[in-house]
C-alpha cells in the first residue's frame, strides 16, 4: 500500500470513471468562520452540485453521477493520464471497477467570474488493497439546466509528498511526561507537527482545512517495539510449536508475508500504532521497513532483520535465514558487518539457556557479538529470559531487553548493569498467553478485539487446531510454568520501574495468538495491572518506544518539528489505559484517517 505513482495514476481515473464507491466519511472538517453563503448565490449552486456530485459517487448512483457535467464536447477531465475532452464517449469508456472507499474532505469553492465557480476538494481513494489520496478539481459553469461541471480532475499525491494541511481543534493534548492541555490546537503540516498547544499558541493557518475533536483525547501514535513481520500471528509460521506444515506449507508461508505485509500495516493502524519495531526475522524486514517509512498507510518501522542464535535453528528456508548460529567468531563479524551495509536499525541476538558445557562458548559469542555492534554503531538487542543469561546480555552492552527475566527476581547487580548501559526493558507480558490461546482452542478475540484483523488472520485465530497436533504446546500450557513465571515477571517490572529504568511496550506480535495490531491493548493493561499507572504506560508506548527504536528525535511526542504521527481516542486513555481501544481516528505522517476507514478491507 504505497503512494506510488503509477497506483496513482491507475486509481484516479476510477474516482469519476466509476459509477460507484461507497462512503467512508468519519472524518469531517469543520469551516470555521466561512461567511454565511446566500443560498441563491453562485457559490452556493455550485456547491449544492459538487456535494451531489460526491454523494452520486458514494451512492453508486451512475445517472445521476453523470447528470451533473457538462454533456457536451468542452467537457474536460485531466488527471496523471492526461487530457480527455468531451462528454460523448466518456460513459461508454468508463471502467467498470470502483473503488472500496472514496473520502473527500476540505471542499472548497471561489467564484471566480459571473457563473462561474472553482472547486476543490481533498480525496482518498482505496482499491484492491491500496490507498492513494490527492486533491481533485471542478469549475462549475451555469447553464439553462443550472450549474454543470465543465472541467474536472485529480492528481495523487506524488510518493512521499505530505497530504495538505490540517489543524485538530478543541482535543485534550495528551504528551508523555507533560500535563494535559484542553482545547488545544495541534497544527499538521507538510507531515509534520507545525505547532501542539493551546489555541492561543497554535493558530490554524488561514484556508488550511480544521477538524473539530472536541471531548476527545489526541495521544502521540502508539508504537509497538517487539513485532516481527516474519510470522503471522498464527502458528503457520511457527511449525516448531505446532506443525502444519502439511496445510500451510512454510515457504508459501513466509513468500506471502514478503510479497504482501499490508493486512498487518492496515491492522496496526487500525489499532492506534504508527510505528513498530522489527525485532528479528528474515532479510526482506529490512527494505520492508524503509518502504514503509515513504508510505502513509503503513506504520514506520525499523528492522534488525536475521538474528545472531546461540544455537542452530531449523526455522529457516533453504535459500534463506533467519536463524545464523553463532559458530564461531568470523561468522559473528561477517553477519553484524553484513547487517550494518543492507541498512539493518539494530542487531537481535537470540541468547538461550544451553547445557552448562555449552553455555561458554555461547557467552563468549554474545560478547563478540556485543564488540561487533558496538563497533558497527547497532544498538544490541538481546532475547534472554534466565537471570544469569539476562545479566550476561547487559555485560555485552546490551541496549534492549526483549523479555521479562522469568526464572527468578532481578537483583541490584542487573539493575545497577542496566543503568550503566541505559538498557531499555521490553516486559512482553502476553505473549504466553496468545500460544496459551492456540494450545487450549481458544480464541484471543476474549482479550483483545479483533475487527482490525484481516479475515484470514481472523479466521486461523479462531480456529480450533485438532487436539492431536498441539499436544506438545498443551502439555507445556497444562504444565503451569508459564502461569507460574507471570509473577516473576510482573514482579520484575515493578521494581524496574522503580528503578528508572526505561520501560518500552512491545507485544512480540506475529507469535501464535499475538496478533499483528490490536494486542498492543492486552499488553498495556498487563503493564497497568503490575502496576504502572496509565500515564506510564502511554509513555511506555510512545516516547520511550520510539527511542527503543532510536527514533526519539522524530515521533514519541508531539512537538513541533515531528512527524505527525497521531492518534485520537473517544476516552482517556492517560486516566485508563483500557480506553485506548476507543480509538476514533488514526493519523499518520499528517495523513488523517477515520478508524471506520482503517478496518480490513473486504476479500
Ligand atoms: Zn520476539
Amino acid at each position: 500500500m504505497n503512494h506510488t505513482a503509477s497506483r496513482t495514476a491507475l486509481l484516479v481515473p476510477l474516482i469519476f470513471g466509476c459509477h460507484a464507491a461507497p462512503s467512508s466519511t468519519a472524518v469531517s472538517s469543520v469551516t470555521v468562520g466561512k461567511p454565511a453563503e446566500d443560498a441563491r448565490s453562485d457559490t452556493a449552486q455550485a456547491r449544492r452540485v459538487f456535494e451531489a456530485n460526491i454523494d452520486a459517487i458514494h451512492k453508486r448512483d451512475r445517472a445521476r453521477y453523470l447528470s451533473y457535467y457538462l454533456q457536451t464536447d468542452q467537457l474536460a477531465r485531466n488527471g496523471p493520464s492526461g487530457l480527455d475532452l468531451g462528454f460523448a464517449d466518456w460513459p461508454a469508456r468508463r471502467d467498470s471497477t470502483w473503488p472500496d472507499t472514496l473520502v473527500a474532505r476540505d471542499l472548497r469553492l471561489v467564484p471566480v467570474a459571473p457563473g462561474m465557480v472553482y472547486g476543490t476538494y481533498h480525496y482518498r481513494v482505496t482499491q484492491a488493497g491500496a490507498t492513494s489520496e490527492g486533491i481533485s478539481e471542478r469549475v462549475f459553469v451555469r447553464t439553462p439546466a443550472g450549474f454543470k461541471i465543465a472541467v474536472s480532475t485529480a492528481f495523487g499525491l506524488p510518493e512521499g509528498a505530505a497530504p495538505p494541511p490540517v489543524t485538530l481543534l478543541g482535543g485534550t493534548l495528551i504528551n508523555p511526561g507533560a500535563a494535559a492541555v484542553s482545547n488545544a490546537s495541534i497544527v499538521v503540516r507538510d507531515g509534520r507537527i507545525a505547532c501542539a498547544g493551546t489555541r492561543a499558541e497554535c493558530v490554524p493557518p488561514p484556508g488550511a482545512e480544521r477538524v473539530d475533536v472536541s471531548g476527545k483525547f489526541i495521544t502521540p501514535g502508539l508504537i509497538d517495539a517487539h513485532v516481527h513481520y516474519s510470522q503471522t500471528g498464527w502458528v503457520d509460521a511457527r511449525p516448531d510449536a505446532v506443525d502444519l506444515r502439511a496445510e500451510h506449507p512454510y515457504d508459501s508461508v513466509i513468500a506471502a508475508l514478503q510479497r504482501n505485509p499490508a493486512p498487518f500495516d492496515r491492522a496496526w493502524l487500525c489499532s492506534g500504532v504508527t510505528a513498530v519495531f522489527d525485532v528479528g526475522g528474515f532479510a526482506f524486514t529490512i527494505p520492508m521497513a524503509r518502504a514503509h517509512e515513504r508510505s502513509l498507510t503503513a506504520p514506520r518501522m525499523a528492522a534488525a532483520g536475521p538474528l545472531l542464535s546461540s544455537r542452530a535453528h531449523w526455522l529457516n528456508l533453504p535459500f534463506l535465514q533467519q536463524f545464523i548460529a553463532m559458530t564461531g567468531d568470523s561468522i559473528v563479524r561477517a553477519t553484524v558487518s553484513g547487517l550494518d551495509q543492507m541498512g539493518a536499525g539494530a542487531l537481535k541476538v537470540w541468547y538461550l539457556q544451553l547445557p552448562d558445557s555449552l553455555q561458554p562458548q555461547a557467552r563468549e559469542m554474545l560478547m563478540a557479538a556485543g564488540d561487533a555492534a558496538r563497533r558497527a554503531g547497532l544498538p544490541l538487542i538481546v532475547h534472554a529470559t534466565q537471570l544469569p543469561r539476562a545479566k550476561e546480555a547487559l555485560t555485552a552492552g546490551a541496549r534492549i531487553l526483549v523479555h521479562s527475566v522469568d526464572t527468578g527476581q532481578i537483583d541490584d547487580a542487573f539493575i545497577t548493569a542496566a543503568r550503566r548501559n541505559g538498557t531499555i526493558v521490553i516486559p512482553t507480558l502476553t505473549v504466553r498467553e496468545g500460544y496459551a490461546d492456540v494450545a487450549l482452542g481458544r480464541s484471543p478475540a476474549a482479550r483483545y478485539p479483533l475487527e482490525c484483523v484481516d479475515a484470514i488472520t481472523r479466521s486461523k485465530l479462531e480456529r480450533v487446531i485438532p487436539e492431536a497436533r498441539r499436544t506438545r504446546l498443551l502439555t507445556v500450557a497444562r504444565g503451569g510454568v508459564w502461569d507460574r513465571q507471570r509473577p516473576t515477571m510482573e514482579l520484575n517490572l515493578r521494581k524496574l520501574h522503580e528503578a528508572g529504568i526505561p520501560i518500552a511496550m512491545g507485544t512480540d506480535a506475529g507469535n501464535p495468538g499475538t496478533a499483528h495490531g490490536p494486542s498492543v491493548y492486552r499488553e498495556m493493561e498487563a503493564m497497568q495491572a503490575a502496576g504502572m499507572t496509565a500515564r506510564e504506560v502511554l509513555r511506555s508506548a510512545t516516547l520511550i518506544a520510539a527511542r527503543a527504536m532510536g527514533r526519539d528525535a522524530d515521533i514519541g511526542s508531539l512537538e513541533r518539528g515531528k512527524h505527525a504521527d497521531l492518534v485520537v481516542f473517544d476516552a482517556d486513555p492517560s486516566a485508563d489505559i483500557a480506553n485506548a481501544r476507543r480509538v476514533r481516528m488514526v493519523m499518520r505522517g499528517g495523513a488523517l484517517y477515520g478508524r471506520a476507514e482503517l478496518l480490513p478491507m473486504a476479500r
